[in-house]
């Protein structure tokens, strides 16, 4: 099969589209033949170093995958063939009591398909039978398939973070930074569904119009204020009730002061630094606390792709590429000038409309 395979860690240059040996089914497993896959900001980051621990070379990524059963293992069920399905990337063993208190990461057994283990930038990917989601799609429709493949890390993480750790209520205003991400977009639209509302911070002029577009009451361009926590502070009248921060590193001071007294962040990512520093006194004069957002597990994942395929939940996509163009597709995403999720389509499918 054909499969984008990274040999060493470095730029672009270090993964190769060659051809490599399919894989084959372990007993709980089924093999997929990829129709579409999202990109992550991991993808990129694991290209440059090691990540997460346990990711090794050579190493295929892609994390978000929507695919069809082609082949099961020996313990699964043969009428699965043919099933088309969202993967959840999380692979653990299900019985423990990690796995039966939904918090899968901390399971003995966990893994992640495209970081730790093979993803879908490939022809076919083996996962366990048990990861696949089944939705309704035509394997031929590309745009249908690429919205599918938007939603599993985005949608589950968005969905953690806001109703699981942050139980973000109807009634309260919560701030959304980076809503141009693929997380961030998804994170706008659960938090609209919840009846909350919504203020994003943004960068440029073309992000704020979107981001008003994808239903935001309330948007902050960074790059044209001086202090977006003064801002909020104006907007919310003394605060907002929460801030879903997947940002970290340096940002995690301004959300906490960004909220209300009483008020609540939920940390939910690190992509600006894992350390920073804060006064202390913003934390404990006003009551204010941070929140750990925990990973996602089965629940967050099922709950995330009802709401987003089914659901009525929108899903931004801005813009889909050939199997070929992962490189492309990849330099978009570390442009940062995009809006939505990045897609790539299996091998052989194309893209409907604009040509990528
Ligand atoms: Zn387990």
């Amino acid at each position: 099969m054909r499969a984008w395979v990274q040999e060493a860690f470095g730029g672009p240059g270090v993964r190769r589209l060659r051809e490599v040996a399919a894989p084959a089914p372990g007993p709980d497993e089924v093999v997929v033949r990829v129709l579409a896959v999202a990109l992550n900001r991991l993808d990129v980051l694991q290209r440059s170093e090691t990540v997460v621990p346990g990711m090794s070379l050579p190493h295929i990524a892609g994390m978000d995958i929507v695919g069809e059963v082609v082949e099961t293992g020996g313990e699964v069920d043969g009428a699965m063939v043919g099933v088309i399905g969202l993967v959840d990337p999380v692979v653990s063993c299900g019985q423990c009591r990690v796995c039966t208190d939904d918090t899968p990461t901390y399971c003995h057994d966990f893994a992640t398909i495209g970081s730790t283990r093979d993803g879908g930038m490939a022809e076919y990917v083996a996962v366990p039978a048990r990861n696949v989601l089944p939705v309704d799609a035509d394997p031929d429709d590309s745009e249908t398939l690429a919205r599918m493949a938007a939603v599993p890390v985005a949608g589950a993480t968005a969905w953690r973070g806001l109703l699981g750790a942050g139980r973000l209520e109807p009634d309260e205003v919560v701030v959304i930074p980076g809503a141009g991400s693929g997380l961030g977009a998804a994170g706008v639209q659960i938090a609209l569904a919840r009846g909350a509302t919504v203020i994003t911070l943004v960068s440029g002029e073309s992000k704020r119009r979107r981001a008003l577009d994808v239903g935001a009451h309330h948007v902050i361009d960074r790059t044209g204020t001086a202090d977006w926590v003064e801002d909020v502070h104006r907007l919310t009248d003394g605060g907002a009730d929460m801030v879903w921060d997947h940002v970290g590193g340096d940002f995690l001071g301004a959300s906490l002061r960004a909220t209300r007294p009483g008020g609540r962040v939920v940390l939910s990512g690190t992509t600006a630094g894992l350390d920073t520093r804060l006064h202390l006194p913003d934390l404990y004069q006003p009551g204010r606390s941070i929140l750990g957002h925990g990973s996602y597990g089965r629940s967050d994942m099922a709950a995330a792709v009802a709401g987003f395929t089914t659901g009525g939940y929108a899903v931004h996509i801005d813009s889909v590429w050939t199997f070929e163009r992962l490189d492309d597709a990849e330099a978009r995403l570390e442009s940062n000038d995009f809006f939505g999720k990045i897609v790539v389509l299996g091998p052989g499918l194309a893209p409907r409309g604009e040509d990528r």
